[in-house]
């Protein structure tokens, strides 16, 4: 084992791709050219067809993520292997990528436990991103790209189904049949939590603060829909108790009304915290009412193989809008407005 394989192979963007130069929104994220080398031992070189954009983009497009410029976007990618520098792929073949960093060779990433690496990181935050045309990442961050979804589909579910997963199976351990409230429909997790949920055979339930939101969620299959300023009480009501899980993106703004919201020894979920960091709990309904709170980010290979063996099954993204790489500050100016529903996605090639 080499010294450079320990540390893992570096994640290049190469050719025309979105970079992150300056911290002043979407208007600091501008197309260049960058230059194109062959992939090194262990690598694979992928000509990207589509690229998705999520939040994490748009934090750092507004500086909030003390990430060090310049740096290509994105997490999420599909397309066509080019040059593989690994036996286990060819080119022309159709590839989706795992959105995680790791190292791939330390005690955790051997075990499996991707997300407990000390090089654990996202793709376009701690490493170059997808949004450009050729790529080159380790071949275990591959996988083959389910047939049934297009280039869009492809690039629209791994990140956001990725975490959505894990949250829903190995954090929640949720079972068929049990209650799901998601909160926040409309950001991506949120969306593919709705889809797996009920994939996975659970009732569902969604808040938002947008009427057009609260529609949409219901005709993606949830049973009811409440506004997310006050959303305990109706749910409970409509419930018939209460659900045995909450998808928490939100944090301060909707964490309480979440915890009511359980049944007791219900579990909350957490992946993410957009209305702030600090957040203050009423701690009697945390011990009275024996509530798991747990904490999710990302997940494993594993659980990337569990997502793409549901969408074999039926599993679906759903793709909001699609932009021309040229056109990602438009595309990030959409996540800006927060009007989205699902995956805001760039066609690349
Ligand atoms: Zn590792």
């Amino acid at each position: 084992m080499t010294p450079a394989r320990a540390t893992g192979i570096a994640v290049l963007s190469q050719g025309r791709a979105a970079v992150f130069e300056e911290p002043i929104g979407p208007a600091g994220i501008r197309v260049r050219e960058r230059p194109r080398s062959e992939p090194v031992p262990g690598a694979v070189a992928v000509a990207i067809r589509a690229a998705s954009i999520n939040h994490l983009d748009l934090w750092m497009a507004h500086g909030a993520q003390r990430i060090t410029s310049p740096r290509v976007i994105a997490a999420d990618g599909a397309g066509v292997v080019e040059a593989s520098q690994d036996q286990a792929w060819r080119p022309g073949d159709e590839v989706v990528i795992y959105p995680v960093v790791c190292c791939w060779e330390c005690e955790w990433c051997r075990r499996g436990e991707n997300v407990r690496c000390a090089r654990f990181g996202v793709i376009g935050e701690h490493s170059d991103g997808t949004a450009c045309e050729l790529f080159h990442v380790d071949a275990r961050n591959l996988f083959r790209k389910p047939q049934a979804l297009s280039w869009t589909e492809a690039a629209a579910f791994p990140l956001t189904f990725l975490t959505a997963w894990r949250m829903l199976t190995s954090r929640a351990r949720l079972k068929g049949g049990e209650k799901v409230l998601v909160v926040g429909a409309g950001g991506g997790v949120a969306v593919a939590a709705i889809r797996i949920a009920q994939h996975l055979g659970a009732h569902v339930y969604a808040t938002s603060r947008s009427e057009a939101k609260r529609k949409r969620a219901l005709e993606i299959g949830a049973e009811a829909a409440f506004d997310s300023a006050d959303f305990s009480k109706p749910l409970r009501e409509a419930s018939g108790g209460g659900v045995d899980v909450v998808i928490e993106s939100v944090g301060p703004a909707t964490l309480n009304e979440s915890m009511r919201s359980v049944v007791q020894s219900g579990r909350v979920v957490i992946c993410g915290s957009t209305s702030g960091v600090k957040a203050e709990i009423a701690m009697p309904r945390l011990f009275w009412g024996q509530l798991d709170m747990l904490g999710s980010t990302m997940g494993n290979a594993s659980e990337f193989e569990a997502v793409l063996e549901a969408i074999d099954k039926g599993l679906r993204p759903i793709v909001d809008r699609v932009y021309p790489l040229d056109d990602v500050q438009a595309a990030l100016t959409r996540l800006d407005s927060a009007e989205q529903f699902g995956k805001v996605v760039l066609s690349v090639s």
